[in-house]
């Protein structure tokens, strides 16, 4: 079994525990994210995600609110009562979001972004590491050895889609690396269902197997009105869709307990 990273004194990932991580691809403002904390913390959701760093393949894409989406994440993770996770792009804003985050993000583009893992490894926050598009399971985890090695043993990994020639999906999720990570570390592994696959209608069979093969707990992207959303749209569940899918991986996650 992995170990358990700690969240706080009563949340932990890893161990035994199944957690879903949701929220929006990025933080857009204020009323969004309200009515995203709230509809969370409804369904019993303990962990908001939200990018405020984004790392957009065009420079003329949004580009995330930066220090003000943190501080509206923090905000709403206080005021309903959530954990918040964030990616860090750059070395320089480590200590800049050390405050407004409990969980660091380190995206799949700066999975071997060496300098970044050594800052963050510095920190004593839990740090999830996705993978990168293009990188064999190896590369990612010399990549958290980075981390570790400065003395931060609170990693996640996160299968989040590799890069191959199919065109169908935007990205391949490579799900046997669930075991494979979880049998060369120590650490916890989670599946980001929503990058990779890029599609919504695919978003519940790919959780549903991550489930399946044992992976820690799942990341999805959410939002009130997907069809309208800054980045990510086509990928992102509305709260109907996320409620569905949340109700069934909960009984799946009852079901997987009982039997074992
Ligand atoms: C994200 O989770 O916000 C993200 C940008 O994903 P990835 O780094 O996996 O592309
Ligand atoms: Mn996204």
């Amino acid at each position: 079994m992995t170990e358990k990273i700690k969240i706080d004194d009563e949340l932990f990932i890893g161990g035994r525990e199944f957690n879903i991580i949701a929220g929006p691809c990025a933080v857009e403002d204020e009323q969004q994210m309200d009515a995203i904390g709230k509809f969370l913390n409804r369904l019993g959701v303990k962990i908001i995600r939200g990018g405020a760093f984004k790392p957009r393949t065009s420079p003329k894409s949004f580009q995330g609110l930066g220090m003000e989406g943190l501080r509206i994440l923090k905000d709403i993770g206080e005021k309903y009562d959530l954990k918040v996770i964030s990616e860090v792009m750059d070395p320089r804003d480590v200590e800049k979001a050390y405050d407004y985050v409990d969980i660091y993000q380190i995206g799949s583009r700066n999975m071997q972004n060496f300098t970044l893992l050594k800052e963050m490894g510095k920190t004593d926050k839990p740090i999830l590491l996705k993978r990168g598009m293009s990188s064999t399971i190896d590369e990612w985890i010399q990549a958290s050895e980075y981390i570790s090695m400065e003395g931060n043993d609170q990693i996640i990994f996160c299968e989040r889609g590799i890069r191959t020639f199919e065109d169908y999906t935007r990205n391949t999720l490579d799900l046997i690396s669930v075991p494979i990570i979880q049998s060369r570390t120590k650490y916890p592994i989670i599946v980001d269902p929503s990058h990779g696959t890029g599609r919504k209608d695919l978003i519940l069979p790919a959780s549903k197997a991550a489930l399946a093969i044992g992976a820690n707990g799942l990341m999805i992207e959410i939002h009130p009105k997907p069809e309208e959303a800054l980045s990510d749209g086509l990928q992102s569940l509305n709260f109907s869709e996320f409620e569905d899918l949340y109700e069934e991986i909960s009984r799946m996650e009852k079901a997987l307990k009982m039997n074992g």
